[in-house]
């Protein structure tokens, strides 16, 4: 079985002790590769590693042009290894291959290349005062990146973080989920290649609690800590990170409300509601889990609903015609199961779908009562909840009611309520006619229980940055204090 080896100071390293863990897949339910098990001594090795590449190396020190060249050839040698990148993060968490090579990885790609082009781009804002001064911002890199990623979409979330801070000249410590480490290796090797010098990527395999995760959040050499996952690790990494006065940008969980007005184009409804809730197994922190529906169209969208998700394909997602895979681990299956399970005892039914073999479960649609487990809290799988309502305002409310806010949509073919109800809904993105477009420059965040902060384009320098305002005198006019020495006119 292969192993898969931190990535310290350019080497490929085994935990000291030798420690390992195995990797998962979920469709044979078979372990498929070993991992190196870190703990809190090779979190501080990457931290040391880290630390030396940011202090005396070159990478903070190189022009932007140079080291967006690095990070443009380290995406084209990812778009180069597609298919290995792929079935990395498909072998780890079940994704369907077809998404694993379409979409994760040219998007994994195109996130060193926007980020590289952007730190050129956006590298100062020079700012002349009526005073006769001038004051110009420098975006200066904040040091040792920790990086805690989730399983979910492995490579794409990793590199969203990683990408901007290495463009900003950044040093990192990349720590995977521990159910999909592979893909992070693979990268860390690839950036090699590419010319980043050692110790400027590092990658730790481990847990979160009590093991590297943990570890990385309370070094007091770590500068920033990016972190996506739940809301309550999110809430333990704050607190850790709180010791050092750590600055933490926190995405976290969701509960998407899908708003279907009886004047959308059901064409379009259908097809975008079905991939909102059900691609990548509902494993997407932006699903749209809560589906409210206009009574008088809810028979006919229902009806193709239902009828588009018991279509979509499901089996291994080795095979290019999956469209559903399993869920990611057992624990995962078991915690998703568990939701299903409650439905009835919560006063609720399940209007189609259910589990099915191994840790698989069907498109599931679901009517429970607010109060139901599976309506106020994060699934993460397949399962949707349906409602009625009667009007906009109640639309509204019905969304806003939890303490989620990373996203939401609304399908709608009435241009000022399209306006009107993204204006009124509590969420860090809407979307109006469709689901998951994103533009890079877009802040990207959640309110209230998903997260803090926001990251994508300058949002990202402001967090992967320290700026600093530098201000001169430019006129030799210009008043000093009276105690000062004088100029001489000249
Ligand atoms: P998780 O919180 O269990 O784990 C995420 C990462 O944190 C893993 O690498 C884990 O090892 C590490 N970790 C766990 N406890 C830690 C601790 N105490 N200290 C340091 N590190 C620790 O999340 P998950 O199950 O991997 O991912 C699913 C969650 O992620 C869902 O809630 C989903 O909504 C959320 N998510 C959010 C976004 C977003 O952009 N807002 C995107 C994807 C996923």
């Amino acid at each position: 079985m292969d192993l898969v080896p931190h990535v310290i100071d350019g080497e490929e390293v085994e935990s000291e002790g030798g420690a390992r863990f195995h990797t998962v897949d979920p469709w044979t339910r078979e372990a498929w590769a070993e991992v190196a098990l870190g703990g809190q001594g090779e979190a501080d090795r990457a931290v040391a590693a880290a630390r030396r590449a940011f202090d005396d190396g070159p990478w903070p020190r190189m022009g932007f042009a140079e080291r967006g060249a690095v990070l443009h050839r380290l995406a084209d040698l990812m778009v180069e290894h597609t298919e290995e990148l792929a079935l990395a993060d498909t072998r780890d968490m079940g994704k369907p291959i077809s998404d694993s090579t379409g979409k994760d990885v040219p998007r994994s790609a195109l996130n060193f290349r926007f980020f590289a082009d952007h730190a050129r781009l956006a590298a100062g804002e020079a700012l002349p005062m009526d005073t006769g001064h001038h004051a110009y911002t420098r975006f200066e890199p904040a040091g040792v990146v920790a990086a805690i990623a989730p399983w979910n979409f492995p490579l794409m979330l990793e590199t969203w973080k990683v990408a901007p801070a290495l463009a900003w000249g950044n040093t990192v410590v990349l720590k995977p989920a521990e159910d999909t480490p592979t893909s992070a290796t693979m990268l860390a090797r690839l950036a090699l290649e590419a010319g980043m010098p050692p110790g400027v990527l590092n990658v730790v395999h481990g847990f979160g609690p009590d093991s590297a995760g943990q570890a990385l959040t309370e070094d007091p050499r770590v500068d920033r800590i990016t972190f996506t996952g739940e809301s309550g690790t999110g809430r333990a990494i704050a607190r850790a990170a709180a010791a050092n006065l750590t600055p933490v940008s926190l995405e976290l969980g969701g509960k998407g409300a899908n708003l279907v007005f009886a004047d959308a184009d059901l064409d379009t409804a259908v097809p975008w509601s079905v991939q909102a809730i059900f691609s990548n197994a509902g494993q997407v922190c932006l699903a749209g889990s809560r589906l409210f529906v206009e009574r008088s169209v809810m028979p006919e969208f229902l009806a193709r609903f239902t009828a588009a998700a018991a279509a979509l394909r499901l089996g291994d997602p080795k095979d290019r015609a999956t469209q559903l895979g399993p869920l990611a681990s057992e624990e995962h299956y078991k915690k998703v199961r568990s939701y299903v399970d409650g439905i009835e005892a919560d006063g609720g039914e399940v209007l189609a779908g259910g589990l099915d073999d191994g840790w698989v479960v069907r498109p599931t649609v679901v009517h429970a009562p607010p109060t139901a487990r599976v309506y106020r809290e994060e699934v993460f799988g397949p399962v949707v909840v349906v409602q009625p309502f009667d009007s906009e305002a109640e639309a509204v409310a019905l969304a806003n009611d939890t303490p989620y806010g990373l996203n939401a949509m609304l399908f709608t073919e009435n241009l000022s309520r399209a306006h009107r109800v993204s204006a009124a809904l509590k969420a860090g993105t809407v979307w109006t006619n469709c689901f998951f477009i994103r533009d890079l420059r877009a802040p990207f965040g959640g309110v209230g229980d998903s997260g803090v902060g926001r990251e994508g384009g300058s949002f990202s320098r402001e967090f992967f940055t320290e700026p600093k305002a530098v201000v001169m005198a430019i006129h030799d006019d210009v008043p000093v204090p009276s105690s000062g020495p004088r100029r001489s006119a000249q």
